[in-house]
């Protein structure tokens, strides 16, 4: 941390700062400049809000952090990047891309079952279907609850593929981790910290999702949440951001997989679903992704998209799926990954 002192700052002000900044154990080196007092605080800044509490001190003008604000989700941590097994052999992270693909919503049996086949003819790894769902308006399909995650399940033990599905309260995790493989964090849940502080105490996988209005400072942190509480099996998706533009339904934020990448050990994967809203740009982004550097591919098929109960705009027909799939395996092949 590095405190930067008013201009005029007189000797007793830097006195007083300096002071302080023993007090709440750094280490202090004085530098005086031309126009400015600069104060190095030597010391782990990380998890604290010190900087703060000086910044409220009448000489000081700012405070500038060095190190990120997280420390379990960053980098440092584990250099060499962390895998996440997600079930039946499946690894996010390593050499594979890994495909989670389904419906956005558990609809009925046959539907779930149905799709789930097509899904694993076509390449996918995981299952994704949602059995709580977090629906902008109170009046849209609110999807089928415990009953969702039974007909989800057995999709999963029908075709072998394990299954991804959302939980939205706390009150749900331990049900809803008795089905799943991979609990999901929604978008709009991404600061729900009880969720995450609950997510925490469980040792399965969880795909957080990035909120449509976080940074991705403040996403890292939400991941931070989970890893904190003692779980290390966090998967980070970008999922688009909210932006001006109203031709997507969001603006899928490519740059924030190198981002990521370059921050955290965390594998990361892209939902070109919600972040574009229209079938026909989810296959370009699936590509764009891949070469980008993501780990893997969350993608909304559905085989009657007009007659979904939610998101249908964006749900790629198995057909088109499988295509998708074919010409990602080339994409796939040029970053030196394997599908
Ligand atoms: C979903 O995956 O169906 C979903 C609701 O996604 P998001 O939280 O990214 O909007
Ligand atoms: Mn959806």
């Amino acid at each position: 941390m590095i405190v930067v002192l008013k201009e005029g700052a007189k000797d007793e002000d830097v006195e007083k700062v300096r002071k302080k900044i023993e007090e709440l154990g750094y280490e202090p080196h004085v530098l005086r400049g031309m126009f400015r007092t600069v104060i190095n605080c030597i010391g782990d800044e990380r998890g604290k809000s010190d900087n703060k509490i000086l910044e409220a001190m009448e000489p000081v003008d700012k405070v500038l952090m060095v190190l990120e604000p997280y420390r379990l989700a960053s980098k440092t941590t584990n250099p060499e990047g962390t895998k996440v097994p997600i079930g039946k052999g499946v690894v996010v992270g390593g050499e594979k891309v890994v495909v989670i693909a389904g419906p956005c919503s558990v609809e009925n049996e046959s539907q779930i079952i149905d799709v789930a086949q097509k899904v694993k003819e076509a390449g996918a790894h995981a299952l994704r279907g949602g059995a709580f769902k977090p629906r902008t308006a109170p009046y849209s399909f609110q999807g089928l609850g415990k009953k969702g995650l039974e007909m989800l399940a057995e999709a999963g033990r029908k075709t072998g593929l394990p299954i991804v599905t959302e939980v939205m309260s706390p009150e749900d995790v331990k049900t809803v981790a008795e089905y799943a493989d991979v609990l999901q964090v929604g978008a709009r849940n991404v600061q729900n910290f009880p969720l995450l502080k609950k997510l925490g105490k469980t040792n399965k996988p969880i795909l957080l999702k990035r909120g449509m209005m976080t940074t991705i400072e403040e996403f890292l942190l939400a991941a931070e949440y989970i890893l904190a509480e003692g779980n290390p099996n966090v998967i980070l998706c970008e999922r688009g951001i909210r932006t001006f533009e109203t031709a997507t339904r969001n603006t899928l934020d490519i740059s924030a997989i190198p981002v990521l990448k370059k921050k955290s050990h965390l594998p990361v994967i892209v939902d070109p679903s919600h972040a574009t809203g229209y079938w026909e740009y989810v296959p370009p982004m699936c590509y764009a992704a891949i070469a980008a550097g993501a780990d893997g591919l969350i993608v909304e098929v559905h085989t009657n998209p007009e007659e979904a109960l939610s998101d249908g705009t964006q749900s790629l027909k198995p057909e088109k799926f499988k295509n998708m799939m074919e010409n990602l395996s080339k994409f796939v092949k040029a970053v030196g990954r394997k599908l």
